[in-house]
């Protein structure tokens, strides 16, 4: 070592004697018999477990009542710390009692704490779960964990104590302190990028620090303190170890959980916006609180770096705990330098603002009586009639959903498979948050000029191309074939329509004459005529539709227009060979007639290559029809065609309608396209898609009864036969869907036969949720 390397050295380990009782990892007091303790204190026999703590010894007893964790204060703990722990546990009890935390159990004597051998024991309740170390968690997680953050440091607002916790190096407060350590740091790039966090941080950060919004806060959130579910799906569970509790910037509450937890694998950038996103929903930042909380992220893994460098050095017992961050941490620093402040504090900027704030305590996390099943349906049908069709054997209520998970009364997870109604995911915080400050703001008709729904025509016709430029919006995919069918007529003079057998485009008179699906296949109105569709499993080329042109012609009704749903849904989703809707449609054209792209089901990013459904098949539509997904769940229907054609339907028709692209619809529609474009999920239906089919591929050799897998991007056919055969077999579809359900996935059936799986899931579907479907398929047709 150079004499000046060897003196920095010097001047790092003298500075390091003031970390002494920063950094030091303190051993816990010695062992005590915990069962006996745990029986005369506390009444409950059990086995006792030692779990892992700093400064208290901890005990898990396990009895056949629920356990609790024993606590013992370490020889350097002040009895301050136990009142404060005790003191916030009972107040957040009082203040919100639905939170997930420890409770404090007291003495059979009525005591919080107890002195033994001159030592402070008192006890907690053990919570179920797991650690959040024990599982792969993802972004939804994090989600989770930030509005149950938020509910924990609402719940501490009004808490206070006066005993305040010694110096720790934690503290971002005492980087000062550890800065001066930072050359113990081995590896140059570490080193370098530490010591140019400190510098920001103490020489701008800190001098604002004390005047940002301060209260009590846990003030340790990382994974070892947060639980999980046991089952799996595991979801979070709680937050326990209130030994670091601390008065200052409600920031470091974010940061901890932000800097740690980020060390998961996952891209750093998503989890820590994920986070913050969470947080957000129950609890606002404040604008000059997100420079703060990016330095203050990346001042606590420069501290992680420099306490695990002091104590290789000092106190090597003490590195074993920390070695998360010098596995992961790097990355985490790495990611964030790497994308620079900036980017960083507008993603924490957009990330909150996205967030559509919530009461602290919703409703759904009170306790409350549900409603007994059988009482639900039963009143269903009083009141909705006894044939309005239900889903599954047990049918489902659902009270609430987020992305692509669905929970029901009962509190039970699903995931959702099968909605393509909230095609960007449930309750989208950025569409929900652009239709309440709609609704805030203005509704009306839409006689008077207003904005929204300019820009949202122009983006959405922006993505179709083929001189699709005009607009009519309606309420409902119905609403918008009636149009196009109104259109059609006008524009040829003809009167007659085509449709696949087994169509359905919607439930006016009109459009339900276009729908064989709701009526026998002989029974369609006398001025429509189908079309075989392809069925390349079987062989079925599909019918090119001269003969229906034919026989309009011949009945004197001439074709007005062509119908397809682009996915080809109620036929089974079949893959459709290339080319073939692209001549139908030309043939159509041809003798006169126009055709419609039914994009109701497939449209708007599912197909994965392409945006729409007509763009996949290489189609060229003269008018395009939309309803469910396009504004995530706000009901919104749109036509789009050519200015000449709009233009020859108005002046024939003076055609208006009242709620059709009024400003909260098209709030609605325009944040959904924003979504989908910002969220890269045309990309992710792809990727998905793909490895879900080639997942289910992958089921075949084991279950036989899986004929062919087929479909495009996130829409999903699967087709169930008689094994080794290709005749249908509905009952067996029916038992997959029904066991797919209890075991927590929701997909659908489809096809002329029933025989064919729909897996038709919100864009927000990833791999973790495929994951979780696939298992479920697996043993769904395992019969497990
Ligand atoms: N077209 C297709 C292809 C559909 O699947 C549907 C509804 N499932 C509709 C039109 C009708 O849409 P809505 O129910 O919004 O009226």
């Amino acid at each position: 070592m150079t004499s000046a390397g060897t003196a920095q050295r010097i001047e790092a380990d003298t500075a390091a004697i003031d970390l002494i009782g920063l950094a030091t990892h303190m051993a816990p007091p010695a062992a005590i018999d915990a069962p006996r303790l745990a029986r005369e204190l506390y009444g409950l026999d059990g086995e006792s477990t030692p779990l892992h703590g700093e400064r208290n010894a901890n005990y898990l007893i396990r009895g056949s009542k629920q356990g609790l964790i024993l606590k013992v204060a370490g020889a350097l703990e002040d009895l301050g710390g136990v009142r404060l722990q005790i003191a916030a546990l009972e107040h957040l009890a009082a203040i919100d009692p639905t939170l997930p935390v420890p409770r404090v159990i007291r003495a059979r004597d009525g005591r919080a704490t107890v002195e033994v051998d001159g030592r402070t024991v008192f006890a907690v309740s053990a919570l179920p779960g797991r650690s959040m170390e024990a599982i792969d968690f993802g972004l939804d997680h994090l989600r989770a964990l930030g509005v149950l953050v938020a509910r924990l440091d609402r719940a501490l607002r009004g808490f206070f104590h006066p005993w305040m916790p010694p110096k720790l190096a934690w503290d971002l407060r005492n980087a000062p302190v550890l800065a001066k350590a930072v050359s113990l740091i081995e590896s140059p790039d570490v080193r370098e990028a530490v010591a140019a966090v400190y510098d920001r941080f103490i020489g701008e950060t800190l001098p604002r620090y004390g005047g940002l919004r301060s209260q009590f806060i846990h003030n340790d959130v990382n994974y070892p303190n947060v639980l999980v579910t046991e089952g799996e799906p595991a979801t979070i569970a709680g937050i326990v170890d209130f030994g670091d509790m601390t008065h200052g910037p409600l920031i470091a509450d974010l940061a901890v959980p932000c800097a740690d937890n980020a060390c998961s694998g996952l891209d750093a950038l998503d989890a820590v916006t994920a986070f913050v996103e969470g947080y957000t929903r129950v609890q606002p930042l404040e604008e000059e609180e997100l420079a703060p909380l990016h330095d203050a992220i990346l001042a606590r893994l420069a501290t992680g770096f420099t306490v695990v460098a002091w104590r290789k050095r000092h106190d090597p017992a003490g590195v074993a705990q920390l070695a998360a961050y010098e596995k992961s941490g790097w990355s985490v620093l790495e990611t964030l330098l790497g994308h620079g402040r900036d980017t960083v504090i507008a993603a924490l900027g957009r990330a909150a603002r996205r967030a559509i704030v919530v009461p602290a305590t919703r409703p759904d996390m009170v306790a409350r009586p549900v409603p007994a099943k059988a009482e639900l349906i039963a009143r269903r049908a009083r009141v909705l009639g006894r044939h309005l069709s239900l889903s599954y054997d047990d049918p489902v209520h659902i009270v609430r959903g987020d992305g692509a998970w669905l929970w029901d009364a009962d509190g039970r997870r699903y995931v959702d498979a099968y909605n393509n109604v909230p095609q960007v995911g449930h309750a989208h915080p950025r569409v929900v948050a652009a239709i309440a400050r709609q609704a805030a703001t203005l509704n009306t008709n839409t006689r008077y000029l207003h904005e929204t729904v300019l820009e949202y025509a122009e983006r959405l016709t922006a993505t179709m191309g083929e001189g699709l430029e005009a607009c009519i919006f309606v309420n409902s995919g119905s609403e918008a074939n009636d149009v196009a069918w109104r259109m059609a007529q006008v524009w040829t003079g003809g009167r007659g329509g085509i449709v696949m057998a087994n169509a359905y485009h919607g439930i006016t008179e009109a459009v339900a004459g276009l729908s064989p699906y709701e009526v026998a296949a002989n029974q369609v109105a006398p001025h429509v005529r189908t079309l075989a569709a392809p069925d390349a499993f079987r062989g079925v080329t599909g019918d090119d539709g001269k003969a229906a042109i034919a026989s309009l012609v011949k009945a004197g009704l001439g074709p007005a227009m062509l119908m397809i749903d682009t996915g080809f849904t109620s036929n089974g989703i079949p893959d459709v060979p290339k080319g073939y809707l692209a001549g139908l449609a030309e043939t159509v054209r041809a003798a006169g007639g126009l055709f419609v792209a039914d994009e109701v089901q497939f449209g708007c990013a599912r197909p994965g290559t392409h945006f729409w459904g007509y763009q996949h098949h290489g189609a060229r539509p003269d008018i395009v029809t939309m309803g469910k997904p396009i504004a995530d769940g706000h009901p919104l229907g749109v036509v789009v065609t050519r200015r000449d054609i709009l233009d020859r339907f108005f002046e024939a028709t003076g055609f208006f309608s009242t709620f059709g692209g009024n400003p909260v619809s098209a709030a609605a529609g325009l944040a959904t396209l924003e979504v989908l474009q910002n969220e890269r999920l045309q990309d992710n239906a792809l990727t998905t898609g793909e490895a879900f089919r080639r997942g289910i591929r992958g089921l075949m050799n084991r279950h036989p009864a899986i004929g062919d897998v087929r479909g495009a991007g996130l829409l999903i056919g699967v087709e169930i036969v008689q094994p080794g055969t290709r005749t249908p077999d509905k009952l067996m579809t029916d038992r997959v869907k029904n066991r797919m359900r209890e075991q927590g996935v929701l997909i659908g059936t489809e096809g002329v036969h029933g025989n064919i799986l729909k897996i038709r899931p919100p864009l927000a579907f990833r791999a973790e949720h495929a994951a979780i479907a696939l298992d479920a398929l697996d043993r769904a047709f395992a019969g497990d």
